[in-house]
């Protein structure tokens, strides 16, 4: 039996009840076997698949807290430090009633490889709690916010965990979270970042996910001979990854025809038009079928059902497992050729599998997505510095980042001789940095 093989049966073995993260597992497993056994030895006798595995740290906490009516509500938090070799455990906090060990356990460990394919000086974490900030008052969420990092800040620090936003935790959620934890700890440090402009956030982060992937679309596209200009997308989701992608997309000339939330889709034949949008979700935080209910050419369906529509180009930004094998063989014979993810493993594996196998072009989110986490750092790196870089600063080195994101895929992807594969290359080039760096710093 393989190295990896063996080492995935281990962990079915042990997390009997994670599913997500056996799958997130045993995805990177199976693409980096091929440079796991060209140095198979090295890194059995270091154990190092054993350690990159298992999480450095996992804590789980009680986070009680009032809502409006004085009732107490009990919700459980987490933080996943997961690896910690290239820098600072770093990654999102979620809040979604979905959320459990074992999907912060997928999240943190694909992380540790987006991270790794940043270039930059960050580790893998992944945290958050089964609250749902959906319908609950300011009120509820900032005492929510407030019980949660009560216990998180003895966790937490600007040189060793710096969480940030995921699904459910935006601007209002982290400006809480802060605020609590500066009166904790009295110290006014870069512990969050996605934090608002007035008080330490980047300007240009909350667009760096969705932006991200569209730069690295581009770049995947003209070595393809290819160009974004009207190109027809649909982007599921309705978030903060979705906004900031359509934004982009259409800036670049593409149109976007569809978009969703959890409840159903838009069609806009004409182009999503992204200002309704936004005041929909991002100022009322209401649902995406008020879009149809403003805008005559457009319709509105309940359920899933986005990717039937045809397009060029999909963009599930909205969450994991959202695309599955049945959809990716509608969205090939409707003419699709291109998928990017600006979701966290939001196609399945089976899915993943028929579309490289069909030479439909694939960028995983661990590459597409890491705009996100990467303009994170350069938050980091500005609050260590006390430094405020411009828009455009911070865009432009978003913009290098996604490229050389692209190019280290795809390069990885050559160098073991599957060129197209590009769920391979971003595995094989994340892994190998975390592998040197575990090498280097000795059984720990
Ligand atoms: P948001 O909470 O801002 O938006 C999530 C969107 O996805 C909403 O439209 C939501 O609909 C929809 N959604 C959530 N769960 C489901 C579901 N089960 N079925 C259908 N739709 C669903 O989150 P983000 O935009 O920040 O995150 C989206 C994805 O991108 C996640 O996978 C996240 O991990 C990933 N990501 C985010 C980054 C970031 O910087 N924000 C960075 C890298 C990855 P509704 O409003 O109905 O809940």
């Amino acid at each position: 039996m393989s190295y990896t093989q063996e080492i995935y049966e281990r962990v079915v073995q042990k997390n009997p009840h994670e599913p997500e993260f056996c799958q997130a597992v045993k995805e990177v497993l199976d693409s980096i076997e091929v440079a796991i056994s060209a140095n198979e030895d090295k890194y059995r006798r270091a154990s190092l698949l054993e350690r990159l595995v298992e999480p450095e740290r996992a804590v789980s906490f009680r986070v009680p807290w009032y809502d409006d009516q004085n009732v107490v509500h009990v919700n459980r938090g987490y933080r996943i430090q997961f690896n910690s070799a290239i820098g600072p455990y770093k990654g999102g906090l979620r809040f979604h009633p979905s959320v459990n060990q074992s999907i912060l356990k997928f999240l943190g460990f694909e992380q540790i490889f987006k991270n790794s394919l940043t270039g930059l000086p960050i580790g893998g974490g992944k945290g958050g709690s089964d609250f749902d900030p959906k319908g609950k008052s300011d009120r509820e969420v900032m005492l929510f916010c407030q019980s949660f990092m009560t216990e998180l800040f003895k966790h937490i620090g600007a040189d060793c965990d710096v969480p940030a936003g995921d699904i459910g935790v935006g601007s209002r959620e982290i400006g809480y979270l802060y605020g609590q934890y500066k009166r904790l700890t009295g110290l006014y440090e870069g512990v969050l970042t996605g934090k608002g402009i007035a008080y330490g956030g980047s300007l240009g982060r909350t667009e760096a996910t969705g932006y991200g992937l569209i730069y690295m679309l581009e770049e995947m596209l003209s070595h393809a001979g290819d160009k974004l200009e009207g190109k027809t997308a649909l982007v599921s989701g309705s978030g903060n990854v979705a906004i900031y992608a359509v934004a982009k997309a259409q800036a670049k000339g593409m149109k976007v025809v569809a978009m969703s939330d959890s409840n159903g889709y838009i069609y806009d034949p004409n182009g999503i038009q992204l200002d309704i949008v936004k005041d929909i979700k991002e100022v009322r935080r209401g649902r995406i079928r008020e879009y149809a209910e403003r805008v005559d050419s457009a319709t509105y369906t309940e359920g899933k059902g986005i990717w039937t529509i045809p397009c060029e180009i999909a963009l599930p930004c909205a969450t994991q497992n959202e695309l599955e094998l049945a959809d990716v063989q509608t969205l090939q014979a409707n003419g699709c050729r291109v998928i990017a993810e600006g979701a966290n493993m939001p196609t399945t594996r089976e899915a993943t599998d028929y579309a490289i196998e069909k030479g439909i072009m694939f960028m995983p989110g661990k590459a597409a997505n890491a705009g996100g986490v990467a303009t994170s750092a350069l938050e980091m790196a500005q609050n260590s510095m006390r430094l405020s870089w411009t828009f455009d600063e911070v865009d432009k080195r978003l913009q290098n980042i996604m490229i050389d994101i692209y190019h280290k895929t795809a390069d990885a992807a050559a160098r073991y001789g599957q060129p197209n594969n590009f769920v391979l290359g971003a595995n094989i080039a994340g892994f190998e940095k975390i592998a040197s760096a575990m090498l280097a710093q000795g059984v720990c």
